[in-house]
């Protein structure tokens, strides 16, 4: 059956789950490899464009350095992942070379796309090796992530990589069939969910925040990376990734799995970009009126509104907005760091010359480089 009003998608990213690539953790599954190859050749071949975010890092290295339980200690999960990346990368290349593609590997952190400058020569470079018809093939840079600066998942991943490159279609494929309302391993009459739209918050009732068992997202991480995806207007699909065809029958709009619809206005680039930023340097509590300022008219913010202030930050970083509740209600680029901010905190414009001795910016936060959350 075919879904009514499913976009004709011209850029897609696909992001295939670790249990899928590696057979549940038996090594790399070189069937379904040699099937998704296929299909995103085929793809390609009609004018497509796409790019692949594959996990299985993990799991290909555990399982080829003979570890049976997912490491604790990051400098191992670390190692494995490095030594799995080889044969993830081997896989593709062989993969594609046998359709006549270039595979294109690219490792990310988040600090990578939280620099504007890197995250622009990202999306520079994934426009570039989209215009070249090569195959981009994306994976955390586990080697180097540590806490502070990894994405944790690569269904995040998949959606940041949505936003960079604007695609149309976010396409996860995993080993569940798609959103259920509830837990299918435990109701025998759990009902999936053929669609719904992306930012509505009941979905995510129905689901736990429970990890797999060889990668890191769970139904929520995909939930959370549709919603994100939304912000640049693309549509996301979530899929069992070993039915025959999957790649094709989604994007030809075969009603399979679950589809999440983009249903807020798309953000501007550079405001998706500060909502993509997944961790900010520091926090501005706001008062009252502040607060509602900010939710009600879209103005911008400046150091009146400014109750405390929590962090270390310098000037252009990113910080949270909460309202006296504590509750984070804005994200932006500050024109002051912390240290500044603590001082002029509470004053008018106006006065803030008199306390610094100059004046960056009449606001402290201006509107383009705000976003509600
Ligand atoms: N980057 C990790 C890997 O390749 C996977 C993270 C995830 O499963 O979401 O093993």
């Amino acid at each position: 059956m075919l879904r009514e009003h499913f976009p004709r998608p011209r850029r897609i990213v696909i992001k295939i789950g670790s249990a899928l690539v590696t057979g549940d953790g038996a090594g790399l599954d070189r069937v379904a490899l040699t099937g998704w190859a296929r299909e995103i050749a085929g793809l390609r071949q009609q004018g497509y464009e796409v790019v692949l975010v594959s996990s299985g890092a993990v799991a290909e290295g555990m399982h080829r350095l003979g570890l049976v339980e997912r490491p604790h200690a990051l400098h191992l999960l670390q190692a494995a992942a490095a030594v799995g990346q080889m044969g993830l990368v081997q896989a593709y290349e062989r993969e594609f070379s046998g359709h006549g593609l270039h595979a294109a590997q690219i490792l990310l952190t988040h600090d990578d796309l939280a620099d504007r400058a890197r995250y622009l020569n990202a999306r520079s470079t994934m426009q570039t090796l989209l215009a070249l018809g090569t195959i981009p093939v994306v994976n955390e840079n586990d080697t180097v992530a540590n806490e502070e600066i990894r994405l944790g998942d690569n269904d995040t991943l998949g959606a940041l990589v949505a936003n960079l490159v604007v695609a149309d279609l976010l396409l996860i494929l995993t080993d569940q069939e798609g959103l259920y309302d509830r837990d299918p391993r435990a109701y025998a009459d759990a009902c999936l969910i053929g669609e719904g739209k992306a930012s509505d918050p009941a979905l995510l009732e129905h689901v736990s925040a429970s990890f797999g068992r060889f990668g890191r997202g769970g139904m929520a991480t995909k939930l959370l990376a549709a919603e994100r995806a939304a912000r640049s207007g693309t549509h996301t699909v979530i899929a069992y990734g070993r039915q025959p065809e999957v790649i094709a029958r989604v994007v030809r709009g075969e009603s399979l799995g679950t589809w999440l619809k983009p249903d807020r206005e798309p953000l501007a680039a550079r405001k998706r970009w500060i909502a993509d930023q997944l961790h900010s340097r520091g926090e501005l509590l706001l008062d009252t009126g502040a607060a509602r300022v900010l939710r009600e008219s879209g103005r911008s913010l400046l150091a009146v509104g400014v109750v405390d202030i929590r962090g270390v930050f310098r000037r252009g970083e990113v910080v949270t907005c909460t309202d006296p509740e504590g509750k984070p209600i804005a994200r932006g680029l500050c024109n002051y760091g912390a240290d500044e901010v603590r001082r002029i905190r509470g004053l008018k414009a106006e006065a803030i010359e008199s306390v610094l001795g100059y004046v960056a910016e009449p606001e402290l936060i201006h509107r383009d480089n705000l976003v509600l959350l």
